[in-house]
């Protein structure tokens, strides 16, 4: 663990209603703690695994936490929460990447162009299909993630495991959407082997498209709070956390 980072840390106690920025840093080194131990038990560089905060449903200012902390990514989960933290961060919301991690529903496809830096939820044709068309009238290219519903949970979004080759020549044959690799959130379960087949299914997937498809697709997002070792040690490189930072949210 770097020390010299715990020096250079300005508090600027402002606080919410339910943590302060000094409770958040000391969630932050317990939670690069468990990162490091986790990437050294799988044998694997920490470096290559990104930890992603999840801020959704606090407020606009834990961003700035974060970014203190120099984490400057964050994920959400819904298009209009994120467009308007963005806005609210002025400078700073410009300088951070937002990805979006939640289903998106095709009304709000357009406002998550302009808001998100990546879009990790592709869950069907359709909206791989429109994101196409509006990245292409924005004038930009949108990275993005497919999501697979490799724990094949009936709650969850994301595309099934037998629809991958569809999914992937939809993505493949939009030239305004970079296609990085994939995402899937693990079944809730008490039973750990659920969380591990679905990590390790997903990883599986990436290899056996990257391998057919003979392109790179380096990013799996997998692993949270309650699962983030597991999802390590199937490879995950992005994890994406929300209660071990900022505490439990109010829903
Ligand atoms: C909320 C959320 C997370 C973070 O979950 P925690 O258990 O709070 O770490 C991660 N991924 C997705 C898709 C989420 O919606």
């Amino acid at each position: 663990m770097d020390k010299s980072f715990l020096s250079d840390f300005q508090p600027n106690s402002q606080e919410t209603n339910t943590m302060s920025e000094q409770v958040f840093y000391k969630q932050f080194l317990k939670l690069k703690e468990r990162i490091t131990i986790a990437a050294e038990s799988a044998k694997r560089n920490v470096d290559n695994i990104e930890l992603l905060p999840v801020t959704k449903f606090h407020p606009p200012q834990v961003v700035q936490w974060c970014a203190n902390a120099g984490l400057m990514a964050v994920g959400e989960n819904r298009v209009q929460e994120a467009a308007s933290k963005r806005e609210a961060l002025g400078e700073l919301g410009s300088k951070v990447r937002w990805e979006l991690i939640g289903h998106l529903q095709s009304n709000k496809a357009k406002l998550a162009v302009q808001t998100f830096d990546r879009i990790q939820s592709l869950d069907s044709v359709k909206l791989i299909e429109r994101l196409a068309r509006l990245a292409g009238e924005c004038g930009r290219v949108l990275p993005v993630l497919l999501q697979f519903n490799t724990g094949r949970d009936s709650a969850k979004s994301g595309f099934e495991v037998e629809e991958a080759e569809l999914a992937a020549e939809a993505v493949l044959a939009a030239p305004d959407l970079e296609w990085q690799g994939l995402m899937t959130i693990a079944p809730f379960s008490d039973d750990p082997s659920v969380a591990q087949r679905a990590f390790a299914g997903l990883r599986e997937l990436r290899d056996s498209l990257s391998s057919r498809l003979a392109k790179d697709l380096p990013v799996l997002s997998m692993g949270m709070t309650g699962d983030l070792e597991c999802a390590i040690r199937e490879g995950s490189t992005q994890i994406r956390v929300g209660t071990a930072l900022f505490g439990e949210r109010q829903v």
